[in-house]
């Protein structure tokens, strides 16, 4: 773990926070007849969770109708959530998003694009056990959300001004983030950039990876995604007629290929050549790498160069995650294709590092 240097959080006992539950793991409880997990009556939140009633801060509810596994959340999930904060973004602090964990990166990658110029905290967590188990982790990620939620600076600010995930004492940023366990209560990880914050005793933010915004902007709440975007994964054998297939989807609009390593590909003819026909088709393809540290650098071998040559954008070290909301709000947005090419290269909120970047600040390995 990286050096974190630190501040203590001041909570701001005026803050107003609205939770959103959307669904997941974490709002359920056993039946104690039938032992079926079922979502809880958050009417009752209080019951499950006297600790909240300590918070010196209040704390507003908004359940979604119905819940979700969020293995079944889609763009118009992200939208209704994007709403809800839309509509109660002047009378509230900030935001704790209750989400499963199995897509809580998308959606959090999704919302950072969807939320522009962003001044409020907007923290998604959830949990792998159950609230009403005894052995959940559910309580510790939600309280601990709602404190970061609520936690002003020194001049009254919000500390985490961003869209974040926190997860099994880490808070991390949301477009960074990806699910890497299955198992155990540290779900979630951000390969490619530090943790902002850690709690532990205290709660310390490391407030120099924390995205400052800029209050002369007006918040624009975005809800235009086009879905017309494929990943296609490599892997050694992969077949013409399977690559054929994928770049000639109809409708198709963009497509992230998950190359191996720093970005690398077959360099056989049939592949480039139908990568080279979707590009003049004006298809976007992006690249990104298989591996989950480090990023995309198309220059350092003959079949990244290649890549490079046949129209393929870098991707950096973005997580698939983003890249595909990242694609899914450029293009929604009717940007040119040239324009939408440009974007993607650029971190708009900090969901990537460039090459140039990475070599002047290596925040690599430090975590
Ligand atoms: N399948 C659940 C979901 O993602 C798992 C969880 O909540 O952790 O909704």
């Amino acid at each position: 773990m990286h050096f974190l240097s630190m501040q203590d959080p001041m909570i701001d006992s005026n803050a107003r926070i609205l939770l959103i539950y959307t669904g997941g793991t974490i709002g359920m409880v056993e039946n104690p007849e039938s032992g079926i997990l079922e979502t809880f009556n958050f009417e009752h939140l209080t019951n499950h969770l006297p600790e909240l009633k300590r918070f010196k801060f209040s704390v507003d509810n908004i359940v979604f109708n119905p819940t979700l596994d969020s293995a079944r959340m889609n763009p118009d999930h992200w939208r209704k959530m994007v709403k809800v904060i839309e509509d109660n973004y002047n009378d509230y602090d900030g935001f704790v998003v209750l989400h499963g964990t199995d897509t809580m990166a998308y959606t959090a990658s999704a919302l950072s694009f969807m939320l522009q110029n962003l001044t409020k905290p907007v923290i998604l967590t959830g949990a792998q056990l159950p609230i009403g188990k005894l052995r959940t982790d559910a309580k510790e990620n939600l309280i601990t959300a709602l404190e970061i939620a609520a936690d002003k600076d020194e001049m009254g600010n919000p500390i985490v001004p961003e869209v974040s995930i926190f997860f099994q004492n880490y808070l991390m940023r949301g477009n960074r983030a990806t699910k890497m366990n299955a198992d155990n209560f540290n779900a979630f990880k951000t390969f490619n950039y530090p943790y902002i914050g850690q709690s532990g005793v205290k709660i310390w933010y490391d407030r120099k990876y924390i995205l400052t915004p800029d209050e002369g902007k007006k918040t624009i709440f975005h809800y235009r995604l086009d879905e017309n975007i494929v990943v296609l994964k490599l892997f050694p054998g992969i077949a013409e007629n399977v690559v054929e297939a994928v770049l000639n989807i109809k409708g198709i609009k963009a497509v992230i290929v998950e190359t191996y390593g720093s970005g690398n590909a077959p360099m056989e003819s049939w592949f480039l050549d139908r990568i080279r026909d979707a590009v003049r088709r004006d298809i976007i393809i992006v690249n990104i790498t298989q591996c989950p540290i480090g990023g995309v650098d198309m220059q350092r071998y003959e079949t990244g160069v290649e890549l490079a040559k046949a129209g393929v954008i870098s991707g950096f070290d973005m997580t698939t995650e983003a890249a595909l909301a990242k694609l899914m709000i450029l293009i929604g947005h009717n940007y040119d294709i040239d324009d939408i090419k440009i974007r993607m290269r650029i971190p708009l909120v900090g969901e990537l590092t460039r090459l140039e970047d990475r070599q002047n600040e290596r925040v690599y390995g430090k975590i």
